[in-house]
């Protein structure tokens, strides 16, 4: 299939549901259009008219895919072609170089929030993980990835797109090296003053938590001369952050075995292996084992995967979260620092604190919040987007 650069179809919202996409958010819901055009709009650039039928913008289409149109661009007439994708690829590039953050791995281009919907490009020092999330990029892959090339010139490219959102868009997941050499086996990255393990392939995400980073490296700060507890720690990045800050002990916890393992490796890359403790668990059940044996921390981190992924299961998600932090409350010591995340988009910030806030007051304990913080600034959001937002991180102290 030959992807168009001009728009060969129009698409025209119905009355009054046109408000968020003329504010700015860049998806057009089937459900929202008067008309769906046919399968022979996939993947093809159209044009997408307010309710009043005003030109509002043009994006790709997949008519298989509750979202409809993905808006490119709102200039009238302007055409999608290989120039137009490498100068949005360029811009992107450009931001992670006028704004550099203290590693060598970060995010390249964030999808919607960088004018590439449903595009993802991190970059591990020579090496790209890519990850494809529409039809529309999937029909122009060959095109963005010689653009790719052009402009990174990196060693290799590995596809991670073995994401399930992807069935929704008609496409089967999938995993491959798309260009040059595949990654080697001992890929290492540093991300402040510590080194960090990654594997590409089967690493969890894209090989690796890049949105944490700040987060990582803040707790690095607060670290020296702490006990702590890092729960859902993965392959130990806020245990690295937290040990070669001085910690004189931190405790890790994650139920992959394989998550565990890099930690250990990690450990060992950093020289910081005797003040390490590994725990395959579930965090859970660890976090009450703790509870019962008395223990006490410094610094109580919480980092778990997205407990809800749609609307419906937000009551069991805050369940969990409320859960977790309660059980990490009491095994804070007084002045102890509790940072806990969330990456559910379907929780807000603002919810996200009064789940924290409802677990102290079960605890009986005070807390006081001193920071809220999110992704990086190589992870840009949509403010008209605000599920763009999804990373939360909660610095509190409890006494
Ligand atoms: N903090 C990490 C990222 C954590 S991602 C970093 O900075 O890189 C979430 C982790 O939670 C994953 O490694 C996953 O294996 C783990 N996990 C999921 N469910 C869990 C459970 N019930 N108990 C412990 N770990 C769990």
């Amino acid at each position: 299939m030959t992807p168009t650069v001009t728009a060969t179809h129009t698409v025209q919202f119905k009355p009054r549901r046109d408000e968020r996409a003329k504010a700015g958010h860049p998806w057009v819901f089937a459900g929202e259009i008067l008309a769906k055009p046919g399968d022979e709009a996939k993947g093809a650039i159209v044009t997408v008219l307010d309710a009043l039928g005003k030109f509002l913008g043009q994006g790709y289409c997949n008519p298989q895919s509750n979202i409809l149109v993905r808006i490119l661009s709102r200039v009238k007439g302007e055409v999608i072609d290989r120039e137009w994708w490498k100068s949005r690829l360029a811009e992107a590039i450009a931001l992670r170089a006028a704004y550099p953050v203290n590693s060598d791995a970060y995010r390249l281009v964030n999808a919607e929030a960088d004018g590439v919907p449903a595009l993802v490009v991190d970059r591990y020092g020579d090496y790209l993980s890519i990850q494809v999330l529409s039809l529309g990029i999937e029909v122009r892959l060959e095109e963005i990835t010689e653009l790719l090339v052009e402009l990174v010139q990196p060693k290799g490219i590995f596809e991670r797109s073995d994401v399930p959102v992807r069935r929704l868009e008609g496409l089967e997941p999938r995993t491959r090296v798309l260009w040059g050499e595949a990654p080697p086996t001992d890929l290492v990255i540093s991300e402040g003053p510590y080194r960090l393990k990654i594997d590409l392939e089967h690493g969890q995400k894209t090989g690796f938590f890049l949105d944490q980073r700040p987060n990582r490296l803040q707790v690095g700060q607060l670290s020296a001369g702490k006990r702590v507890l890092n729960c859902f720690c993965y392959s130990g990045g806020f245990t690295m952050a937290a040990a070669v800050g001085g910690a004189s002990e931190v405790v890790s916890v994650d139920i992959s075995e394989e998550a565990i393992e890099l930690g250990r490796a990690n450990a060992e890359l950093n020289g910081v292996a005797d003040r390490c403790e590994w725990v395959v668990a579930n965090a859970f059940d660890y976090l009450r084992e703790l509870e019962k044996a008395k223990e006490q921390f410094d610094v109580v981190i919480l980092d778990p995967p997205a407990f809800t992924k749609t609307k419906e299961s937000i009551p069991g998600a805050v369940r969990g979260y409320k859960e977790i932090n309660l059980r990490g409350i009491r095994l804070l010591k007084p002045g102890g620092l509790l940072v806990s995340s969330s990456c559910s988009h379907h929780i807000m910030a603002t919810h996200f604190q009064e789940i924290i806030q409802s677990a102290a007051i079960d605890s009986g304990r005070r807390l006081r919040s001193l920071e809220m913080r999110g992704a990086g600034m190589d992870h840009p959001t949509l403010p008209a987007a605000p599920e763009t937002q999804y990373l939360k991180c909660f610095y509190g102290t409890v006494h």
